[in-house]
């Protein structure tokens, strides 16, 4: 038997290996030993033989919360993903694997692979509308890539979207991916209305080095990117500097940042409520917004999410309340699941790459009910 997280976003530490039915693992931390919870590996094995692997050091993670009902992701193929009988009791995260074929992936959510990243983004290159811009070099050196989408046409809406500044929350990725072919399909009417409307700039990968490091929540730094928006430097946080940067050039008239949630087993938004600016005309764009998105989609709702903060104590450092302020306009965070959706569960594979697609599909239908108030 044997176990290697050596390949893109991998993360395990092995303890022992001894004993196929005690299998000592640990999730090895993002750089300055803050946070940890994404793990990535592959193990290879018997067909037909069980194995029990343990994350020993699980209940010191991020979110405890998370492992509770959380059960593991797994695939054969690399391309489905399914879930694994998993538990967590008295700090330890245990994932029971019985295989079927040699080699099994298991990981914290289906991974969005650099590869898969850079495959994206040439794909959508060819469209006529879209243009790729380089903002700037990470600190591991690896592109920080915009994909501008429209003529540019100052007339027009402009719409920021922005996905995995915590790069272990690979949802916002696939979310990223189902947005985009649908936006750029001549076949989806939705689509096509809101280009006739808006510009979109999209930054699919905010955290590539994290991403490839097997971070759960920072950049090669250890920098959490969700806390830089009042102060980026090129130094910790040169993601954030360089969007703002390019924010400052185009004007945002709506933005959406994407995310995922370790504990709550529902997708919903995080707004803008708590910033000094806020108003009426945000609030009504925000009950507009969240409304369409509902009927838009079943796996969207409202009834549990984040504690709204009270008027004027908005955390002015995250994505969402820095750019409503700034550009006063519509900001929403989008959170997934790791889980599951507990109002319509899916046994075989809970929240999963598909599902985080077709919310994007989903979320222009509730862009278009507002692109016309914006401003
Ligand atoms: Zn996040």
């Amino acid at each position: 038997m044997h176990i290697t997280d050596n390949f893109d976003a991998g993360n395990i530490e092995v303890i022992t290996v001894d004993d196929n039915k005690n299998i000592q693992l640990a999730i090895r931390p993002d750089v300055g030993e803050v946070f940890f919870q994404w793990f990535n590996f592959r193990l290879s094995g018997e067909v037909g033989e069980e194995y029990v692997l343990n994350i020993v050091n699980a209940g010191e993670a991020s979110y405890v919360e998370g492992w509770e009902g959380y059960q593991a992701v797994a695939s054969y193929d690399r391309q489905h993903w399914f879930r694994l009988p998993t538990s967590y009791k008295d700090g330890t995260l245990t994932i029971v694997a019985a295989l079927e074929c040699e080699t099994i992936q298991i990981a914290y959510f289906a991974p969005y692979s650099y590869e898969r990243h850079q495959d994206l983004l040439a794909a959508v290159q060819t469209h006529p509308l879209v243009t790729l811009e380089h903002l700037g070099d990470t600190l591991d050196k690896r592109d920080l890539t915009l994909v501008k989408i429209g003529d540019g046409d100052a007339n027009k809406r402009n719409i920021w979207i922005t996905a995995r500044q915590h790069p272990g929350e690979t949802m916002a990725e696939w979310l990223v991916e189902g947005l985009l072919y649908s936006l750029l399909d001549s076949d989806n009417a939705t689509g096509r209305q809101l280009l006739d409307k808006a510009n979109f700039y999209i930054v699919p990968n905010m955290n590539p080095d994290g991403s490839v490091r097997g971070h759960l929540r920072t950049n090669a730094a250890g920098t959490n990117l969700n806390r830089e928006w009042t102060n980026p430097s090129l130094d910790k946080s040169p993601e954030v500097f360089h969007v703002i940067n390019k924010m400052e050039e185009t004007g945002v008239d709506l933005f959406y940042d994407v995310h995922g949630d370790e504990a709550l087993p529902y997708a919903f938004l995080a707004g803008s409520q708590g910033t000094p600016s806020y108003n009426e005309r945000l609030a009504h764009l925000r009950d507009r917004f969240s409304e369409v998105l509902t009927l838009a989609s079943a796996d969207f709702q409202t009834e549990v999410g984040y504690d709204v903060d009270a008027p004027g104590k908005a955390n002015m450092t995250l994505a969402t309340n820095w750019v409503a302020e700034r550009f006063d306009c519509l900001a929403n965070t989008l959170e997934m699941p790791f889980k599951d959706n507990d109002n319509l569960p899916d046994e075989e594979k809970g929240w999963s790459p598909e599902r985080s697609m077709q919310l994007g599909e989903a979320s222009l239908i509730a862009m278009l009910a507002v692109v016309d108030d914006l401003r």
